[in-house]
Parts: structure tokens; sequence; C-alpha cells
């Protein structure tokens, strides 16, 4: 029998110092909050107390959390230990903005047990960065990285962003190969997305800039995918990269397997036996419930067989390791090879995806176009 896989714990932090151009993540500004903020999530942490009792994986994300006092993040992972048990090999990471913590900063993070930084360098251009609305600039990423080193943290990725109005190839590289210099152990690299209600987005409407062709945006991906791959990353998932499988975010595939997590804070979602659960957005409505003594929880699904078998298709499809067909088939009552017999054979011949050793994974080809495979 499998053994039962040990949950994650997810806290979001949603304050931001000011917000970037592309972001239409919820986050308010308002600092002076976060003191009632802990509290309130203090509590919701305590109401899983009997529910979730160990996590092999604690994930503080946001939002920036690096905006937390050493002091409030220290006070937080205590109850944290308290509340649960997190199993002496857990993987505990916080997200960074390089305009945050200096080195003293980072060795006190890394002494309270945290051993995992994300650190949101998006670029190393001071123009990108600027268009961004970062609030970093080149010079704070590399010092941040130089610090985190000398911090002691040996488990350290980095976030970035392609596909910037205006940016070429050499450019996008130009920033990737000093990342590298820092031999991350984890690299993300995202698409930029212009989303409709963004400052980004308003410029992008009234016609200011024009956003890469797609065929641009995919030269981006696949020859991003094969220089880290030739420089020795695995390309593990669609925006993923890990030094080896060791450094894969351990957290984040629990999202894409179904392994149980609790999400703690506005707009967090939890998973559980079949059952997913989502917070209230809003950090105000959070507050009062919490401080009123209920939970905030805004809704609630539960997944059948075939809603679930459907996720773990869209998931797993955007992961190298792809999908195990025979366990896929006890486990969601599926059998792919039979009921899509002819869909497989023509993504196959068309070099998407492949089927080697009992799996189902897409190419690198394939990820490119994950969104529309999982739509078999
Ligand atoms: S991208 Fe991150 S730091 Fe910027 S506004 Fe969004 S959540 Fe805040």
């Amino acid at each position: 029998m499998e053994e039962a896989p040990v949950p994650g714990l997810y806290l979001h932090i949603p304050f931001c110092r000011s917000r970037c151009a592309y972001c239409d993540f919820y986050s308010v500004t308002d600092t002076g909050l976060i003191p009632r903020y802990l509290d309130a999530l203090l509590k919701e942490l305590e109401a899983y107390r009997d529910e979730f009792t160990s996590f092999d994986t604690v994930y503080l994300g946001g939002g920036t959390p690096s905006l937390l006092s050493i002091a409030q993040i220290g006070a937080l992972m205590d109850t944290i230990r308290q509340v649960f048990t997190i199993v002496p090999d857990a993987e505990t990471t916080i997200e960074v903005n390089p305009a945050d913590w200096d080195r003293e900063a980072l060795g006190e993070v890394h002494g309270l047990g945290i051993n995992r930084l994300s650190i949101g360098i998006q670029s190393l251009d001071d123009q990108e960065l600027l268009l961004l609305g970062r609030r970093h600039d080149r010079k704070q990423a590399l010092r941040t990285l130089e610090d985190a080193l000398h911090a002691g943290f040996t488990n350290i990725g980095i976030d970035l962003i392609y596909g910037l109005p205006g940016q070429t190839l050499q450019g996008w590289f130009a920033s990737l190969r000093q990342a590298l210099t820092f031999s991350p152990a984890h690299l993300s690299c995202y698409e930029l997305e212009i989303k409709d209600g963004t400052p980004l987005g308003r410029r992008y409407k009234k016609g200011e800039f024009s956003r890469p062709p797609e065929e641009t945006q995919r030269d981006f991906f696949m020859r991003t995918s094969e220089f880290l791959e030739e420089s020795g990353y695995i390309h593990y998932e669609v925006s993923n990269f890990a030094m080896d499988m060791d450094h894969a975010s351990r957290h984040n595939q629990k999202y894409w397997d179904h392994t149980p997590y609790l999400g703690v804070g506005p707009s967090a979602h939890s998973f559980r036996d079949r059952r997913r659960w989502w917070n209230h957005g809003a950090l105000d409505r959070y507050l009062l419930d919490l401080e009123g003594d209920r939970l905030p929880i805004d809704d609630a699904e539960t997944l059948d067989d075939e809603q679930l078998g459907m996720e773990a298709l869209f998931l797993g499809l955007r992961t190298k390791q792809g999908i195990d067909l025979e366990r896929y088939r006890r486990q969601y009552g599926f059998d792919l090879m039979e009921d899509k017999a002819l869909l497989l054979k023509e993504l196959c011949a068309s070099g998407l995806i492949e089927i080697f050793d009992g799996r189902l994974r897409p190419t690198r080809a394939g990820m490119a176009v994950a969104d529309s495979l999982a739509m078999l």
C-alpha cells in the first residue's frame, strides 16, 4: 500500500509596499495592518490544529512576505511549530523582494529554520524593471543573491519574466546568463501576461507598445528550455527548472498531484479528501471573520472522480514526468489509452506528447502549448 503523502502548508501575506505594473493579484499597501493580520492568521492556524497535524513543506508567499520583520516571521514560525508537527527535513520557503533584506537580515531568516528562498528578481535590466514597476533595481537584485549565498542559503530560487514589450532574445538571455552565475538551485521563468485593469494593461490598450507576436513568445519558451537543459537544469514543469529533482519545489508539486494542503490567509485555497475550499479574497472580510471567531471560508467544492481525473490530466501534462497511465486508471477509473486512443495517436504524431515507460508526457513542444493539450 502506498504511504499517504504528507500535506503542505501555505501562508499568504497579502501586503506589498507598492503595486507592480503587471500584477493583478490581490494585495494591499497599508502595511500598518500587518500586526492585526498576524493575530488573525494565528487564529486561523489554531483552528486547523486537529484537522492537519503535520506538514513537510511550509511556504510563505504573497504579496511580499519580506515586508514582515524578522521578529514577526520568527513568531509566526514558532506558532506553526507549536500548533503542528513540521517534519525534520521540511522544505520551508519564503518569497523575497530584493529591495527588502540585507545580508544580516537574510542570515537571521536562515537562522529561523527557513531553508529555501524564492527571490522575485524578474529581470536584471533596469529599464525592464522600471517598465514592470518593480521597486528594486539590478544592483539590489545582484546584491541580494550574493547576500543570500553568504547567509548560508543553498536552496535559492530565482523568478524571472520574459516576453516583455521591446525585449529581445539577446536581452532576455543576458538576464538569464547572469542569474546562472549564482548557480541557483531553481529557476521559474514566466511569460509576461498583460492583464486588463493593470497599469501595464492600460498602457497596452492605449497602444503605447505591442506584445511580441505568438511566434516570438514560443521562441522565448523553446530557447529558454533548450538553454537551461543544456546548462544542466531539468525543465520539470512548464515554467519551472531545477538543478536536480531534489531541488524541484516540493511544495508546488503538492498542488499538481492532489496531495492535501492547507492554505491560510485571504484567498488561500486548501485541499483534502476530494474537498477544496478557499478563503475570502479581501483582507477586511478576512479580518472581520477571524476577529468574530468565524473561519473566513468563502466557498467549497467536492470533486468527483471525473473532475479529479480532469485536473490530474491538466496538471500532469504540464510536467515533464507526465502521467503514470496505470496509476491514473486505478485512481480515477479512466483508461486514457483506450478512451482517448485516436487523439493520443494524433498528438504523438504531431510531436506534442510521447508515451514512454507507461507514462504519457509532454515533449518540449507540447509543454509550450500545455494549456491546449489539457483540453484533450
Ligand atoms: S508582483 Fe508581487 S510584489 Fe508586485 S504587486 Fe504583485 S504581489 Fe506585490
